[in-house]
C-alpha cells in the first residue's frame, strides 16, 4: 500500500445546516492538525460547500467533496448541480453511485458512468461506490454484482482517464446498520477488486487506484480494517458527523 496514500472520507449525507457544517468542519480542521500520511475529505450537502470552503481556506488539509453530480455541463435541469459548480464551490471530490442514490433515486450503473464522465470533465476526483445487498450476498452473487457495477459503470473509459478514480466498496447491508463486514470478508472483496482492475485494465492502474471500505466504520474498527492489504481508506457515514470520532478514524 506504500504507493497509495490512504483516504478517509466523511459522507455527511442530508445532515447539518450550513452553520452546523461550518462549525463541525472548523472543529475537525483543528483536531486533525498534524495528521500525517492520510488524505482527508468531508462531503457536506452541496449547499454548504462554499461556506465550508471559505471557513477552511484553500490550503486546508481537510478537502471537500460533493455527494452527487448531474451528468451534464449546464442547462435546463431544475434542481441539479453540475461538476463545474461543485468545483467552483471549492470541492475536489465527488461521491458517485452511493447505495442510497441507487436505492432511492434510481441511479443505474449507466447513470453512474455518465456521472463519472461529468466529474472527470470538471476536474473532480470521482469516488465510485459499489456494493452488494444482503440478498445478493446470500445468493452468492457478490462478485458477480461487483464485476457488473464496475464493467457497466466504467464502460467506455480508457486507462488514462481512470487514473484519479477512487473505488469505495460499501456492502449495502453494512451501511448505517452497525454491521461491519468482517476482516475476512473485506479482505476477500478488496483482493477480488484489485485483481479485477488488473485484469480489466492494467497492473499499474490497479496498483494506483485506492479502494476504500465503507459500512459502519467507527473509531473502534478502523485500525483492523486499515491493516488489510488492499484497504486504502474508508468512506464513513454516521461516525463522520462527530468531529472527535472522525478525527480518531483519521488517526487509525
Ligand atoms: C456511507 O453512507 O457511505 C456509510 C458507510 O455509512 P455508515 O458509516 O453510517 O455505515
Amino acid at each position: 500500500t506504500a504507493i497509495r496514500t490512504p483516504l478517509i472520507a466523511g459522507n455527511w449525507k442530508m445532515y447539518k445546516t450550513g452553520t452546523q457544517a461550518v462549525a463541525a468542519a472548523k472543529q475537525l480542521a483543528d483536531l486533525s492538525k498534524g495528521a500525517q500520511g492520510v488524505d482527508i475529505m468531508i462531503a457536506p450537502t452541496a449547499l454548504s460547500l462554499p461556506l465550508v470552503a471559505a471557513a477552511l481556506g484553500e490550503n486546508s488539509p481537510v478537502r471537500l467533496g460533493a455527494q452527487n453530480i448531474y451528468p451534464g455541463k449546464e442547462g435546463a435541469f431544475t434542481g441539479e448541480v453540475s461538476g463545474e459548480m461543485i468545483r467552483d464551490a471549492g470541492a475536489d471530490y465527488v461521491i458517485i453511485g452511493h447505495s442510497e442514490r441507487r436505492q432511492y433515486f434510481g441511479e443505474t450503473d449507466e447513470i453512474v458512468g455518465f456521472k463519472i464522465r461529468a466529474a472527470l470533465d470538471a476536474g473532480l476526483i470521482p469516488v465510485m461506490c459499489i456494493g452488494e445487498t444482503e440478498s445478493q450476498r446470500e445468493a452468492d452473487k457478490t462478485f458477480f454484482i461487483l464485476d457488473k457495477q464496475i464493467s457497466d459503470g466504467l464502460k467506455g473509459f480508457d486507462l488514462k482517464e481512470l487514473d484519479s478514480l477512487i473505488l469505495a466498496y460499501e456492502p449495502v447491508w453494512a451501511i448505517g446498520t452497525g454491521k461491519t463486514a468482517g476482516p475476512e470478508q473485506v479482505k476477500e472483496v478488496h483482493g477480488f477488486l484489485r485483481t479485477l482492475l488488473k485484469e480489466k485494465y492494467a497492473e499499474d492502474l490497479a496498483a494506483k487506484i485506492r479502494i476504500l471500505y465503507g459500512g459502519s466504520v467507527k473509531p473502534g474498527n478502523i485500525k483492523d480494517l486499515m491493516q488489510l492489504e488492499d484497504v486504502d481508506g474508508a468512506l464513513v457515514g454516521g461516525a463522520s458527523l462527530n468531529p472527535e470520532d472522525f478525527n480518531k478514524i483519521i488517526r487509525f
